[in-house]
């Protein structure tokens, strides 16, 4: 039994509409009568088309939301179809995930979630900073080296670090079925929380049903990022029973 308080954060990425909201009563309902509640934080990070209707569903809930990235400019601009922090907070997002490698491969660079960190957290939003190696880094067995650097640069220079929670994501592990082996995803939460001691790691990369109990008894991890299951009520409520079972 795992009484530690653990994030559940489901990045939905780009799916649903309006009516795929209807599906969330079955998640807090499950919540309101779970018993360990007061030890699950959830985070719903949606579409940015589906934050300010979600917010206002889950208003009464434990349940908060997130957006999945942010522009970096701070202040309102000419920047054809972005959106800031600011906005996303306007319009009910308390978090945002950054680095995520789906907007990395598109060509953002470690300065610039650097950049987006600082103006997300001066915005009052909470950060889920994502690192992770590709494949081809594994193979070369410089994770390490990689993490170091994202982590280096990307949290270069920002003072308020207990509002940002590290997801680590290896981008071979990303909606592939592979999960890294217990004892090397321990190795690599325990040097992360040496490189930054205060933080709240998560693991990220085909969390789901069947894998849930051997990922949730690897030490120092505060929880997960959800991916494809975080689309299904059911596996999203089984994930989290069984992180408690
Ligand atoms: P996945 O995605 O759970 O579908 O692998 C995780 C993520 O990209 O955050």
């Amino acid at each position: 039994m795992t009484n530690k308080y653990m994030y559940f954060i489901a990045n939905w990425k780009m799916f649903g509409g309006l009516n795929t909201l209807n599906k969330l009563h079955k998640v807090v309902n499950f919540l309101n009568k779970f018993k360990k509640k007061k030890f699950v934080k959830v985070v719903y990070c949606p579409p940015n088309t589906l934050i300010c209707p979600m917010s206002k569903k889950l208003k009464n809930s434990t349940i908060e939301v997130g957006a999945q990235n942010c522009h970096e400019n701070e202040t309102f601009g000419a920047f054809t179809g972005s959106v800031n922090s600011k906005m996303l907070k306007d319009v009910g997002a308390k978090y945002v995930i950054i680095g995520h490698s789906e907007n990395r491969d598109f060509g953002e660079t470690d300065k610039l979630i650097n950049l987006k960190i600082k103006n997300a957290l001066k915005s009052g939003l909470k950060v889920i900073f994502c690192i992770g190696e590709s494949l081809k880094e594994r193979r070369k067995k410089i994770t390490k080296q990689v993490l170091n650097r994202q982590i280096k640069i990307g949290l270069n220079k920002i003072k308020n670090k207990n509002k940002i929670i590290i997801a680590y994501e290896p981008v071979w592990s990303i909606g592939t079925g592979l999960v890294p082996k217990s004892n090397e995803l321990l190795e690599i939460i325990n040097f992360i929380k040496r490189k930054i001691k205060v933080y709240k790691i998560l693991y990220g990369g085909s969390v789901n049903p069947k894998n849930i109990k051997e990922l949730k008894s690897i030490n120092n991890i505060n929880g997960f990022l959800i991916g494809g299951a975080s689309q299904d009520s059911k596996k999203f409520i089984d994930i989290i029973k069984k992180t408690y079972n």
